[in-house]
């Protein structure tokens, strides 16, 4: 993309509405545009980060043997009447009505959905187990919606829904993405504790929050250190297998919320490895029985004949989110610092003399060799403009080309995440931009 064509309405002004960095920024850097409260849209190069943070989550769901569907974003209320929702969701849940006066709503979230959708396949134990996940808008009426994408009315989230014979078979799928949940934020450089949630009123069963740590964080959490020195991508899982050992990892150090925070345990923390932070909710996974099969009439004639009411679980990640998370994990005062894995694009091309023969060619050739990959800015602004946008894009690589080295063939490189720079060949710049 060449600057002097591109839809990436950068912004001077800081906007006085925005109250955390990754909001700022996000509006600074032309990625998001309030439409309404709590509501926007993507421009470009937000866009692009959206889809490469769902396709790392969508990789990391197959991968665990989860299935991807695409239900629709408007339901009808009768289903949420059968499993008792319909009014306890209250003043959160955006209803409508069609013109023939039927009660809908825009879903947020889908378990009544998918139940009744799987009700109408299922008839026997054979159908089990399935966990299958859709990635769609949700809309969510929240009383304060702020901060940006990272708390919306609107926002896109995967969720999955498993389906089992037994609560065993449920805790091996609730391991399966429990695993596959840890992947999937470490792929994108963030570092996400599972921290033990409340169930509610079903009570007893699983359910795990995955909290990144970030300042500006909504939840205060406590944690032992040693859960940070871990990198979960350093084991390939085998999700056929037992994934006992590895969840056991992550669940025998101590790590809470404030509201669960346990003062007794917290004790027991070695003093050099308490880590108090804060944090932010990027994924939420619950395992809770028959609490939707049940009312909602699904059942399957188990291996003897006799009819078995499935247990389920449901397993949510903020795909939105996390884009404005990752932004609170990787910026300076400057602006973002993309990781590789979900930059918009991978290389900023500052041209610093548009019209100079040797820039021009150079940074043409450059940007040939990074098709769809590659930011031109072959504006004719000041060289200080260049930077100051580059820098606040965030991009990984910046190579920087100004008349003089031009004519030597050089390229002056720069790693946007740790500020090193360094003057190399055409060729040489070329062997480290593909490494
Ligand atoms: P919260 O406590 O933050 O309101 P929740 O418990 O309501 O979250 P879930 O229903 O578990 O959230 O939804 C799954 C995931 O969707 C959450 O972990 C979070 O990452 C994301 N999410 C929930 N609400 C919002 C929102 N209003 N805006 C953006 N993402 C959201
Ligand atoms: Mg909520």
């Amino acid at each position: 993309m060449r600057l002097t064509r591109a839809f990436l309405p950068t912004l001077k002004e800081i906007p006085a509405e925005a109250q955390i960095v990754s909001h700022r920024l996000m509006l600074r850097a032309g990625l998001i545009r309030q439409t309404s409260a709590g509501i926007y849209a993507w421009l470009p190069a937000g866009l692009r980060v959206l889809r490469k943070v769902e396709q790392i989550v969508r990789e990391e769901q197959d991968r665990a043997g989860a299935q991807e569907i695409l239900m629709p974003t408007i339901q009808p209320a009768d289903l949420w009447q059968r499993s008792g929702r319909y009014d306890d969701y209250g003043k959160e849940m955006l209803r409508i009505r069609d013109r023939h006066d039927r009660e809908m709503l825009f879903g947020p979230t889908n378990e009544e959905m998918i139940t009744d959708i799987f009700r109408g396949y299922a008839t026997s134990y054979r159908d089990l187990p399935r966990n299958i996940y859709h990635i769609q808008w949700k809309f969510r009426d929240e009383v304060r919606p702020r901060f940006g994408v990272m708390r919306g009315r609107e926002f896109l989230m995967k969720d999955a829904y498993s389906f089992d014979l037994t609560k065993e078979g449920a805790e091996h799928t609730y391991r399966q993405m429990f695993v596959a949940y840890l992947r999937t934020f470490a792929r994108m450089g963030l570092k996400a504790i599972p921290m033990q949630a409340d169930t509610g009123p079903i009570g007893g069963n699983l359910s795990h929050e995955f909290i990144i740590l970030a300042e500006t964080g909504e939840s205060e959490v406590f944690l032992d250190g040693k859960l940070l020195e871990h990198d979960p991508l350093a084991e390939a899982p085998d999700y056929d297998g037992d994934l006992t050992p590895l969840v056991d990892f992550w669940t025998k150090y101590y790590a809470a919320t404030e509201e669960k925070q346990d003062l007794e345990a917290w004790a027991q923390v070695p003093t050099e490895r308490k880590v108090t932070a804060r944090g932010i909710e990027v994924g939420h996974i619950f395992h809770f029985g028959t609490k939707y099969s049940a009312p909602m009439g699904l059942s399957v004639a188990g291996p003897d004949g006799t009819q078995v009411i499935p247990e389920m679980g449901s397993y949510g990640i903020g795909v939105s989110r996390l884009v404005a998370a990752l932004i609170e994990a990787n910026h300076d005062e400057n602006g973002i610092k993309w990781p590789d894995a979900v930059a918009p694009w991978k290389l900023s091309i500052i041209n610093l003399k548009p019209g100079d023969a040797a820039c021009d060619a150079l940074c043409e050739k450059l940007y040939a060799a990074f098709p769809g990959d590659a930011l031109l800015d072959d504006r004719p602004d000041r060289a200080g403009a260049k930077f100051a946008d580059a820098d606040l894009m965030g991009l990984p690589w910046q190579a920087i080309i100004g008349p003089r080295g031009a004519a030597n063939g050089k390229v002056e490189l720069k790693r946007r995440m740790t500020g090193e720079r360094e003057e190399l060949s055409y060729e040489d710049a070329m062997a480290k931009l593909s490494a």
